[in-house]
């Protein structure tokens, strides 16, 4: 098959994947290997013409942007760390909200802790994060100085020892932040996943990719 017929798709284990097959499912694609049982990178579809690569979900923008694949699906948290909040940049096309991966970009802060106080104009906070991005936007809007404390997992750990005051994280039902005594105390925003698409693609496949949008935005959940 030419190079130019065949679509990739980019997308990452778990959530993403799983609520993407739907949107797949509108556009007559199906995924023929299970991502769980296998530990293959690149599969296959029932069309001969699309394929799905698996990235972390970090690395979808990167792969779409240096044409890797055409096509992608990742988090708007992903995506704003990626490339700033002004989001189309560098050959990335973000055409449609695909509203799957439901979730919010929240502080939480240990309930002993005065936050209220803590985030007065002018104050300084201790935050721990992956997204540091969104965390010294957010706090630079308030007008509050903050120490950021870059983590890649378990940041909730971070305010119970004592070495950051608040965190800055994804929360969907509550549940992990509960588990470890930590309270929300503010929602920076609303989380959901977006397809991307590589601008040279957009070009060259036009017709392949135009059809993709089309199928997934009539099958975007409510
Ligand atoms: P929960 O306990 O349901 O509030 O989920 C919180 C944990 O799951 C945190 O560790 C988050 O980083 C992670 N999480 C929740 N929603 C998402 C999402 N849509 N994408 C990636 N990670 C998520």
């Amino acid at each position: 098959m030419s190079p130019f017929s065949m679509i990739t798709l980019a997308l990452s284990k778990g959530r993403i994947f799983e609520e993407t097959l739907p949107l797949l499912a509108a556009a007559g694609i199906e995924v023929t290997e299970d991502p769980e049982k296998s530990r293959k990178l690149i599969l296959s579809t029932n069309r001969p013409d699309v394929r799905v690569v698996l990235v972390r979900a970090t690395d979808v923008p990167t792969y779409v942007q240096h044409g890797g694949a055409d096509i992608g699906v990742a988090g708007k948290d992903t995506l704003i760390e990626h490339s700033g909040s002004n989001g189309d940049h560098d050959g990335l096309y973000q055409p449609l909200d695909l509203n799957i991966a439901k979730c919010r970009m929240s502080v939480a802060v240990r309930a002993d802790f005065d936050y209220a106080t803590a985030v007065k104009q002018g104050s300084r906070i201790r935050v721990a994060t992956k997204y540091t991005t969104i965390a010294s936007e957010h706090f630079a809007n308030k007008g509050v100085h903050v120490d950021l404390i870059k983590l890649y997992g378990s940041m909730e750990l971070a305010p119970l020892i004592g070495v950051a005051d608040a965190i800055v994280d994804l929360v969907s039902t509550g549940n992990t932040l509960k588990a470890n005594h930590l309270v929300e105390v503010e929602e920076i925003m609303q989380i959901s996943s977006r397809l991307v698409v590589n601008q040279a693609s957009l070009k060259l496949k036009r017709e392949a990719i135009r059809q993709l949008i089309q199928a997934f935005e009539s099958a975007i959940p409510a």
